[in-house]
């Protein structure tokens, strides 16, 4: 099938839908200025994710060489301060707002869903704009330029940097005062509200799965668990990935000009019935 048959089935499967779930990964954020990690020239091929993505090799190499880190944390910081929710982000938005999509499952930790609008978005590897105190079970939500300017405006005070003044960049805990962190999931580290995603996938009736590899689990299961409780599943991503077996329909785009395109499809497809 040609690329705009793909897409005229996606929005034909999606016109009828009534609840709907999107299982989103590092992909859809790509058009929002954030680099995916593992595609060639990602962040993996520059960082050792045993020494910056798991917390005991994060702390161990933040005390061994506190500067070794700075410009890969600079860099996250500039780019998660431009981005902005893209084409995808607020496609999904639309599909939510006409009462086919119910919840956006997210891989993500950049907040772009909910600030596109998505109102049921569940971040399974946490947000990077969450910040939980790692003494009590305190936790805020901050904006994303409050936060980033606020940890940029520390840094730039100092050249240099022992490991206390890491952690001391950090917003301190508003109930006991004790130091936070950003709440993510780290490599290793237990994956947030795996039970509620996993009955959204098996309750839906149309899976779509952008901008995922299908590598990270559990979030991989996702698709093969609609699938397998009877949904169809609309794969969105350029490159090559793990649910080609599973897909009703594959759409070989980036998300923003594919999701821009089945939408507007989906609108035509419902206005016409009315
Ligand atoms: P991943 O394994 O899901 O791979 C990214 C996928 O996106 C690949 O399959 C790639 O083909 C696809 N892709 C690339 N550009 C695309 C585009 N424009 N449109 C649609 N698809 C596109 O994710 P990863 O990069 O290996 O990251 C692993 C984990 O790290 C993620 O699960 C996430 O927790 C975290 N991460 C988060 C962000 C973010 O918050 N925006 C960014 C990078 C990584």
């Amino acid at each position: 099938m040609s690329i705009d048959q793909e897409i005229e089935k996606a929005a034909q499967i999606l016109a009828k839908a009534s609840n709907a779930v999107a299982s989103c990964g590092a992909g859809i954020s790509a058009e929002s200025g954030i680099p995916t990690f593992r595609d060639p020239g990602g962040v993996w091929e520059r960082v050792d994710p045993s020494e910056a993505a798991t917390s005991e090799g994060l702390i161990a190499t933040l005390k061994r060489d506190p500067q070794k880190l700075l410009p890969f944390f600079m860099e996250l910081l500039e780019t998660f301060e431009r981005a902005e929710p893209n084409p995808a982000h607020y496609a999904l938005k639309e599909l939510e707002h006409m009462g086919i999509l119910k919840t956006v499952v997210t891989q993500n930790i950049d907040n772009l869903h909910l600030e596109a609008g998505n109102t049921d978005v569940i971040e399974v590897h946490g947000s990077g704009f969450r910040m939980r105190c790692l003494s009590c079970e305190w936790s805020k939500n901050y904006s994303r330029r409050e936060l980033i300017s606020r940890i940029k405006q520390k840094m730039s005070d100092a050249d240099s940097f022992t490991f206390s003044d890491i952690v001391e960049l950090m917003p301190k805990c508003e109930g006991c005062g004790a130091v936070t962190r950003p709440d993510v999931v780290m490599f290793g580290e237990q994956v947030k509200d795996i039970p509620r995603s996993f009955e959204a996938a098996r309750k839906c009736d149309v899976m779509l799965a952008i901008g995922t590899s299908g590598v990270v689990y559990p979030a991989a299961y996702l698709p093969f668990q609609a699938k397998d409780a009877g949904a169809r599943v609309i794969v969105v991503n350029p490159n090559e990935n793990a649910f080609q077996s599973v897909s009703d329909v594959y759409v070989p785009l980036k998300a923003g000009e594919a999701m821009e395109r089945i939408v507007k499809e989906v609108k035509e497809i419902v206005l016409d019935k009315k």
